[in-house]
């Protein structure tokens, strides 16, 4: 099985260098920037950090700003949608990031036409990224409110029909479903990579509340139960992230 972990964040610019040597020095191998609130890396040090990175054999991911919607009834929401998300792809381009997670939309009040417009905006997302011949991938995620677009089902279609990536966010699955299904998720996704989320949850009726810390037995079912025949990276949101992603690590080295 083939499993990098790592948490969800980098930190600011003018410590990379030290957080992704401390990452690896503890046997971590991947490492996702929050762009939550823009992208706060400048080219010159995106293309510096990537290199570090892949000295370290840390694979570098996404995660692209909240402020995104391609179901927004509003064109000109769409169009900076769209702008955030290929801001995120070119400076990922430059640090050799594999993958850019987003958040693809809302149902909004154009509830039945969520997954048309959607699937829409990722076409024409994939269109712009093969032109410029990038080699980075978008994700959308699966979502952890029952009221915003992002089951396992909406997710996996998206990616069979577009052939855009995806990733898999095990607490959201929880949160929203109330159960993990993990030989459903198994049969959805077929590909060989998965870009996975995981951390300990709270959640109610309407689905996720909050991130928390990850429990050791929450980290022994995930692991127990994901698929042995693929590339797997796992993202760690907790507020421990780097201490919980070093428990899951060496969890997964103890399974048999
Ligand atoms: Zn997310």
């Amino acid at each position: 099985m083939s499993i990098r972990f790592g948490p969800a964040g980098l930190g600011p610019v003018n410590t990379a260098k030290e957080m992704l040597e401390k990452l690896h020095g503890q046997g971590l191998q991947a490492c996702e920037i929050a762009f939550t609130y823009g992208v706060y890396i400048k080219p010159v040090d995106a293309e510096e950090i990537g290199k570090i990175a892949k000295s370290l054999d840390i694979e570098l991911s996404i995660h692209a700003p909240y402020f995104v919607n391609l179901n927004s009834d509003d064109p000109k929401k769409i169009v900076a949608t769209k702008k955030r998300i290929l801001d995120c792809c070119e400076i990922g381009e430059k640090l050799g990031a594999k993958i850019v997670v987003f958040h693809p939309g809302y149902y909004g009040k154009m509830k039945d036409e969520t997954y048309d417009n959607i699937k829409k905006g990722i076409l024409e997302l994939l269109e712009v990224i093969e032109k410029k011949g990038w080699k980075i991938k978008i994700a959308p995620e699966t979502m952890g409110k029952i009221n915003v677009f992002g089951s396992i089902q909406e997710i996996s279609r998206l990616a069979k029909e577009t052939g855009c990536a995806f990733c898999i966010d095990f607490a959201h699955v929880l949160a929203r479903d109330k159960s993990v299904d993990y030989a459903l998720i198994e049969k959805l996704f077929p590909q060989k990579q998965w870009h996975v989320h995981f951390s300990g949850i709270i959640y109610g009726d309407k689905g996720e509340k909050e991130h928390r810390i990850t429990e050791e037995q929450e980290w022994r079912e995930l692991l127990s139960h994901l698929p042995k025949d693929k590339e797997i990276r796992i993202i760690n949101e907790s507020p421990t992230m780097i201490e919980d992603s070093i428990m899951g690590l060496k969890i997964s080295q103890s399974l048999p």
